[in-house]
């Protein structure tokens, strides 16, 4: 029984300190949430936190802080709070906070329209995040990389929602079911791909009734769109319809989704030959933009009031309109040409700090379970050892677990990670002794040491120590009695042809298939 007089120990601080890291994880996997309320919260973390003087938690609180202001339109102070974590995070070596700053970040280039950049985020976004991460962020993580693709028309877009949806029905939440439905019904609009925009939007309509969640104006402006791109207007605009109910229509803060849903309700209308009721809802449309200040949806209001004019047979209305919409949209699109112009500047010079910065290309290059370095390492650290200039014999080993799926289904998943580590570290401690040499993780339970200098008979040796290592930990507390063993397949950079990375792995893998079918726990050096 814990005695009073030990109470102290969780005393106020600590309490105050379980709250707030409570407040800082939910308030990053908030999915739906009043702004202004979000807001506030983010700030009294911010305060919190430095209170406490925990500045990672401080940190995380800006961060989320950043993302609302984006949201809200204050894309370069959003993007430049976002550097500036970003900067701190590398810094300070915190893997899960620059996941988050990637995060936010690849929203903000995104918005900047620099889909290279996002893209650039969006993997570190996923890669940097831990596994033991909350499952609803690694959803959200994983849904704003398939944005990034859909956005960019990449084909891989409709197969990375396909799999973060299944992430989120697993969770059963809903509200993400809905997000990713639309946003991959909307990057199959831009792509053309009307069909399958059409039925993850009917599925989201679907979802949405079946829990009680009308969707909101932004999730029936996907669904016209998408009958609209099919030439189904009449459809489209009873699809519309629930979002003229007031709740609906009053429900987005700043008026920007309203505008938006406004406008294609008016050009379904038109599409259909209602021109008048089209006409009406321009009007409201226009209001709500002059209401809010959104010069962007009133710029396009402005083609769509051409398109009205001349559906009303009044084509010198509508070329005056037209005139009118080319040199307010020349006009927007210079503003914006230099806005982005210079939030880029400001971000990109933090961008070029980061990528110079040695820690953060160190933490880029490490496998997160075992510590290893990664593939991408080996990716580039192999074929600059093969090509420097002097560099002689260099052997690559590839090692492989050998029936390792037994471990994960009789033992546990998380037991298998334990195996993984171990043997990285005992490749850690054993494998990779000389100058040069390094081991790394290819990925699944399959490692890789590279090896310069030694001739053949001193790397088997060397080898056959590593994998005698391996059978021989004391597994049994971990696996409860199963053998642990590896399998190795080597080659030298005196067999190949030419000395690339790719030739040297192709051969090593060829002894590895070898030692696996001759009865694995073994290795293979030549042919
Ligand atoms: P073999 O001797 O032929 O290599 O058999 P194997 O069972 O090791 O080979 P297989 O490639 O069929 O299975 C590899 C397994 O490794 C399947 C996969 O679930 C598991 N695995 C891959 N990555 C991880 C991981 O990060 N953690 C865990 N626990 N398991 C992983
Ligand atoms: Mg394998
Ligand atoms: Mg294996």
């Amino acid at each position: 029984m814990t005695s009073l007089a030990a109470r102290p120990e969780v005393g106020p601080a600590t309490e105050a300190l379980a709250r707030l890291v409570a407040a800082v994880d939910e308030l990053e996997t908030l999915s739906r949430f009043d702004s202004a309320e979000a807001t506030a919260r983010a700030e009294a973390a911010v305060a919190d936190a430095a209170a406490l003087g925990r500045a990672d938690l401080e940190q995380r609180a800006r961060l989320v802080r950043a993302d609302l202001l984006r949201r809200r339109g204050a894309v370069a102070e959003a993007g430049r709070i976002a550097q500036d974590v970003h900067r701190w995070a590398t810094e300070a070596h915190a893997r899960h906070l620059l996941a988050r700053a990637s995060f936010v970040l690849t929203a903000v280039f995104q918005e900047l329209g620099d889909l290279s950049g996002a893209l650039e985020h969006a993997v570190s976004a996923v890669d940097l995040l831990d596994d033991d991460a909350a499952p609803a962020l690694r959803v959200d993580h994983l849904v704003r990389l398939a944005d990034v693709l859909g956005l960019s028309r990449d084909a891989a877009a409709p197969e990375r929602y396909a799999a973060v949806l299944l992430l989120a029905e697993e969770l059963g939440d809903v509200d993400r079911q809905v997000r990713i439905l639309n946003n991959r019904s909307y990057t199959d609009q831009l792509a053309g791909r009307f069909e399958d925009a059409l039925a993850a939007s009917t599925r989201m309509q679907a979802l949405a009734a079946e829990h009680g969640r009308p969707l909101d104006v932004g999730g029936l402006d996907t669904v016209a769109r998408a009958l609209m791109g099919l030439g189904r207007f009449d459809e489209a605009e009873t699809a519309l319809l629930p979002g003229l109910a007031p709740e609906v229509l009053g429900a987005s803060a700043d008026g920007d989704a309203g505008a938006d849903f406004l406008l294609t309700l008016a050009e379904v209308q038109r599409r259909r030959g209602a021109v008048d009721a089209a006409q009406r809802t321009l009007v409201e449309c226009v209001r709500r933009c002059r209401r809010h200040g959104l010069t962007a949806i009133r710029v396009r209001a402005r083609a769509e009031q051409a398109e009205l004019h001349a559906a009303a047979g009044d084509f010198r209305a509508a070329f005056e309109e037209h005139k009118r919409h080319v040199a307010e949209l020349t006009e927007l699109q210079s503003a914006q040409r230099d806005a982005r112009a210079r939030t880029l500047q400001a971000m990109y010079e933090t961008t070029e700090a980061r990528r110079q910065s040695r820690r953060w290309r160190e933490l880029s290059l490490r496998d997160p379970l075992t510590g290893l370095y990664n593939r991408r390492y080996v990716d580039e650290e192999l074929p600059r050892l093969l090509e420097a200039p002097g560099a002689e014999l260099v052997w690559v080993a590839l090692l492989d677990l050998d029936h390792f799926k037994t471990v994960n289904d009789t033992c546990s998943h998380a037991v298998g990670d334990e195996v993984l580590r171990a043997v990285a570290g005992l490749l850690q401690e054993t494998g990779a002794p000389g100058p040069g040499s390094f081991a790394a993780r290819l990925g699944g339970e399959e490692f890789v040491l590279v090896l310069p200098g030694p001739d053949a008979g001193a790397l088997a040796r060397h080898l056959e120590l590593v994998r005698a290592a391996v059978a021989a930990h004391p597994w049994a507390g971990l696996t409860g009695g199963l053998p642990v063993t590896v399998s190795v397949g080597a080659a030298s950079t005196a067999e190949v042809a030419d000395r690339t990375a790719a030739q040297l792995l192709g051969r090593a893998d060829a002894r590895l298939y070898r030692a696996k079918r001759e009865g694995r726990d073994r290795v293979v050096v030549t042919d």
